[in-house]
């Protein structure tokens, strides 16, 4: 059991009006043309994946939010249900991007029980992990994503998909880009914790590699053991350098 397609996934994090998110789309569609062996998928913001549903579900894409709540539904203002994003034609969600670790304060908690809401709505959970800086300084890099994935393995059903991005949260945004023996020691590492606890399944969960990826690198990237696709921030939000990425 393998991971059968290459995932491309495009973060736009707090970016693209509807204007800009429209405008994104119809220079997309003039240039994608789906290959067997990749699959492409888009995190927009809340608001932009109106204009996902209507100009892009006759697509094989998949798409979804950057977050949601872990709330089946009730007094929780500002948050977004996984159900409400299944409305929206959503199949998959981020969770626990570091970004939402760091500036808004998510536990592992807080992503377990995400990911697990949305698994329960029908929804794939990419749960996000990765070390600081600091972490990876003072050595604790694998103990650090060790205690992030087992925190979601704990509480989610190990038969229904999900998928995994390791992002070392100090190569997020800056330029800077792990070695390919840190790439394959903390991807090597994932694969056997996931292994470890699901037995053979755990070959077939995408282990995607994310942080500073562009059309430059990611060759080289993709050629890493266990890199089983990309989670791009900042090369995802043209069409031409997410789509340099996408064709190689
Ligand atoms: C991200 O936001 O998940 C990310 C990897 O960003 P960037 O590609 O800009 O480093």
């Amino acid at each position: 059991m393998r991971v059968k397609k290459f995932i491309v996934a495009a973060n736009w994090k707090m970016n693209k009006t509807t204007a800009e998110t429209l405008e994104f789309i119809k220079d997309f569609k003039l240039q994608f043309k789906p290959m067997a062996d990749r699959e492409i998928q888009f995190y927009p913001s809340f608001l932009s994946l109106p204009p996902f549903k209507n100009e892009m579900s006759a697509l094989p894409i998949r798409y979804g939010a950057q977050n949601c709540s872990a709330q089946a539904s009730g007094a929780f203002t500002g948050e977004v249900s996984a159900a409400m994003l299944k409305d929206f034609g959503c199949t998959t969600c981020l969770v626990g991007h570091s970004e939402r670790r760091t500036l808004f304060g998510e536990t592992n908690e807080d992503v377990a029980l995400k990911s697990k809401a949305l698994q329960q709505a029908g929804l794939t959970p990419m749960v996000c992990i990765g070390e600081t800086a600091q972490q990876r300084t003072q050595g604790q890099t694998l103990e650090v994503v060790a205690g992030q994935l087992k925190a979601v393995l704990e509480s989610i059903d190990l038969n229904t998909p999900f998928s995994v991005a390791y992002e070392p949260v100090w190569a997020i945004g800056t330029g800077k880009v792990p070695t390919f023996a840190e790439i394959t020691e903390a991807h090597q590492f994932l694969r056997k914790q996931l292994v470890e606890k699901m037995g053979d399944i755990g070959k077939s969960i995408p282990l995607l590699y994310g942080g500073s990826v562009n059309s430059q690198n990611a060759r080289d990237i993709e050629s890493v053991p266990e890199v089983n696709g990309f989670l791009i921030g900042g090369a995802s939000l043209k069409v031409a350098s997410l789509l340099e990425i996408y064709f190689r």
